[in-house]
This record gives C-alpha cells, sequence and structure tokens, in this order.
C-alpha cells in the first residue's frame, strides 16, 4: 500500500483530488492534510469586500472532493518536514509518513516591514480565511465611526483591488474612512504595462484614495513612510494597514532538507518534481521555477496543477521511465483587476481595457472556477 500525502488543499492541489477520483489507482492510501475544509479563492475577494459576493460564493469546500479522490481529510497545518525520512508533523501533533508527497501550501503575506505596528492595526492578506474572518469587524468599526483612516501597503494588483474594494465597501456602508495606498517606488503594478498604471491611477483617484509612492515602515507608534532617495520618514496616520506587500515562504519549508532558493521557495524542475527530493512535488505559490513567465500567482498553480496530478498519477503507477509532463508558463498572462465598483481593467502584456464588461468577464471566469471544483468528478470506467 503506497501512501500519497498531499499537504495543502490549494490551487493545484484542486486537479490532483479530481484526478484521484477520475483514475485514482487503487491501494494507495491518500490524506489531504489542510487547515480548513475550504479552499478560499483570492481573485473574488475583492468582489466580496466591495459587496458583490457573499463569503460562501467565494470558496471551495474540500470534503466532497476529497471523499471523491479517497482521500482522508486531516484538518490541521503542517508545522515541518523531514524531506529525507518522508516524514510530515502536524500543528495537532500527528506525523504523517509518505512515499509520496504533494505540497501546495500557497504562501504568507511578507509583513516583516510592518510587524512593529501597534497590536492590532495589521491585517496581512493572507491566511486568506483570517482575512475573510477579520474584514467584517473593520467594516463594522467604520460604521460606527471608529475606523477612520485605512492604509492598504502593496503597489501590485492584489493592493489596487484591496484598496479600491475597501473604498466601495465604505461608500456602501455610509462610513467616512479615509484611504491610501502606499507603493514602492516602481512597485505600483511592476511588471503591467504603463496603460495599465495610468487607468489604475485614474480609478484611485475617482475613488478618492491618496497614492504614496514610497516605502511603508511600521513602528510602535504607527506607519512611517520613508523615502529612499532624502532618508526621510513621515508619519501616515493609520487606524488599520493592510498588508498586500507579496509573498513569503512559509518558515518549515527551509528547514525541510529540501532544496529551495534563498527566500525559502521549493525548487522544483518543469514536472514540478522538488530538484533534491524527486519524491516531492510541489506547485502553486511555495515553489520557484528557473522558467520564463513563471510568477507566483493563481494563474500559474492552476495550469500547473493537471501537470502536478499526472505526474504523481504515473509516480503511483510506477510508469517510470516515461518521460514526466512538463507545465510551460505562457510569456504572458491575463489578468483582470477588480476596480470595486463592478468595473475592471484587463491587462494582458502591452494591451489594456476596461470597463463594465470586463467585470462581467472576469466574474464569469472565477464563479466558472468554483462551480467546476463544487462537482466532483465522476470515475472513468
Ligand atoms: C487579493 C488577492 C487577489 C488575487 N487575485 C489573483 C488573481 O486574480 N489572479 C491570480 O492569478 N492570482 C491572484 N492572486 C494570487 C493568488 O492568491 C496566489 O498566487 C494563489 O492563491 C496561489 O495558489 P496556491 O495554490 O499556491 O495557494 P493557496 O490558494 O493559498 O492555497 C494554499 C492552501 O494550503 C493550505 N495551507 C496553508 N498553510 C498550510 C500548512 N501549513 N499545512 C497545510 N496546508 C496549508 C491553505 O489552507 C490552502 O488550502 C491574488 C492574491 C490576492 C492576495
Amino acid at each position: 500500500m503506497k501512501r500519497l500525502l498531499l499537504v495543502g488543499g490549494g490551487h493545484a492541489q484542486l486537479a490532483v483530488l479530481r484526478a484521484l477520483a477520475r483514475q485514482g489507482p487503487r491501494g494507495v492510501e491518500t490524506v489531504l492534510l489542510t487547515p480548513s475544509p475550504w479552499q478560499w479563492y483570492s481573485g473574488m475577494l475583492p468582489g466580496w469586500m466591495a459587496g458583490h459576493y457573499r463569503a460562501e460564493d467565494c470558496r471551495i469546500d474540500l470534503r466532497p472532493l476529497a471523499a471523491a479522490a479517497g482521500a482522508r481529510l486531516c484538518l490541521a497545518s503542517a508545522i515541518a518536514l523531514d524531506a529525507a525520512r518522508r516524514i510530515v508533523h502536524d500543528d495537532a501533533g500527528a506525523s504523517h509518513d509518505f512515499d509520496l508527497l504533494s505540497l501546495d501550501v500557497g504562501s504568507l503575506t511578507d509583513t516583516r516591514a510592518l510587524d512593529a505596528l501597534p497590536a492590532g492595526t495589521l491585517l496581512p492578506v493572507k491566511p486568506l480565511e483570517a482575512f475573510f474572518a477579520a474584514w467584517p469587524q473593520r467594516l463594522a468599526a467604520a460604521r460606527a465611526g471608529q475606523l477612520r483612516r485605512l492604509v492598504v501597503v502593496g503597489g501590485g494588483a492584489a493592493g489596487v483591488e484591496l484598496v479600491l474594494a475597501a473604498a466601495e465597501a465604505f461608500h456602501r456602508a455610509g462610513g467616512k474612512v479615509a484611504l491610501a495606498l502606499v507603493a514602492a517606488p516602481g512597485g505600483l503594478l511592476a511588471g503591467h504595462a504603463e496603460g495599465v498604471r495610468r487607468r489604475v491611477a485614474r480609478r484611485l483617484a475617482q475613488a478618492g484614495i491618496a497614492l504614496h509612492i514610497a516605502r511603508a515602515r511600521g513602528t510602535p507608534t504607527g506607519l512611517e513612510l520613508v523615502d529612499g532617495a532624502e532618508h526621510t520618514a513621515s508619519a501616515l496616520p493609520a487606524d488599520c494597514v493592510i498588508a498586500a506587500t507579496g509573498a513569503r515562504a512559509l518558515p518549515w519549508l527551509q528547514t525541510s532538507g529540501l532544496a529551495c532558493d534563498a527566500e525559502g521557495w521549493v525548487v522544483v524542475d518543469a514536472g514540478h518534481r522538488s530538484r533534491s527530493h524527486p519524491a516531492i512535488h510541489a506547485a502553486g505559490d511555495a515553489c520557484t521555477r528557473d522558467a520564463p513567465g513563471f510568477a507566483r500567482s493563481g494563474v500559474h498553480a492552476v495550469h500547473a496543477g493537471p501537470v502536478l496530478a499526472a505526474n504523481l498519477l504515473a509516480a503511483l503507477a510506477d510508469a517510470t521511465p516515461a518521460p514526466p509532463q512538463r507545465y510551460q508558463p505562457r510569456p504572458r498572462s491575463l489578468y483582470l483587476i477588480a476596480c470595486g465598483p463592478r468595473h475592471a481593467i484587463a491587462s494582458w502584456g502591452p494591451w489594456s481595457a476596461e470597463g463594465r464588461w470586463v467585470w462581467h468577464w472576469k466574474d464569469r471566469i472565477d464563479r466558472g472556477f468554483i462551480a467546476r471544483h463544487r462537482r466532483p468528478p465522476a470515475r472513468a470506467v
């Protein structure tokens, strides 16, 4: 009996569960170790904040998928991995040994520059489940006049979406909240075309959101903006600081013995196998690839999923030495950036567009993704 351990119920792992449900080999004991029965979908989080979705619209129930895949669901978080001994320890005190391991544990928000903020001020966007739980309290505080200044730190697409969603949420709730977005120099939508930046700057201005190009730093007395050129710091008052400051690897990956890069991401080959331990596969934010076009985004996690699944199934069936399937990231990906009200900006290489129709396009894709994973597939005969 082989033991297949799936750690994390992330985007790529959904494809693994579906493949196991369709054509998983007999004689395999499968465990899915993940902290929640829900897989929360980041693509719909800004729409939920802005009031377009209910929380239950934005999550996938992993229980029916795990059941269809014949996987025992273990609701706990991995806290250590010994890659050489093939064992994972979880925060409930259990240990899980494995013959084959698939990691799709995502990432944490990199809050290192902000951790010194006064208690209760910082709200990292990840883990998503914690954000989904915390945001309604901030909205209630705004309604009650107890939250007057909110700052989002992070000039990537996530930071832009979050600040525009917050503006829409406060507008609907009738709370008067001053909003600001802080982007590092060169960091406002880095990697997107100039036209996208112009469109976003216009939407920010229309929503009354102040844009600061500076590095943000948390101190025990509050948020500071550091001007890199002049080495001066100025205070930016905030009752709540949402951190969308990029991704940080889960710390136990780096101490696992797996080959990781300097930032702790698991180094994998084009088949999403660990470069150091071929019985361990990884996909999504947790891994890193030396491939043009590779980025830490849901798009790549989703697209790597079928390749991850095929290679795990081949390894379970001992179908060697068949060459493993490879995931080749496309040189450019489509990003649909939600802008608060039902309006979105499309960004694809040098091309951009915006409007209500872009929002409906995004809405259809996002709802379709959730709907697809709500129905476990039937077993192939
Ligand atoms: C606001 C926002 C909007 C975004 N919008 C987009 C978008 O529109 N398009 C896009 O491509 N990307 C988007 N992203 C990026 C996207 O969220 C990530 O790149 C994507 O979620 C990565 O998928 P993943 O499968 O690696 O991880 P996740 O989807 O985060 O899944 C990780 C899984 O692992 C579980 N887990 C976590 N820790 C442990 C542990 N210790 N042990 C066991 N299980 C664990 C989690 O519960 C979860 O089930 C957005 C990000 C944010 C913050």
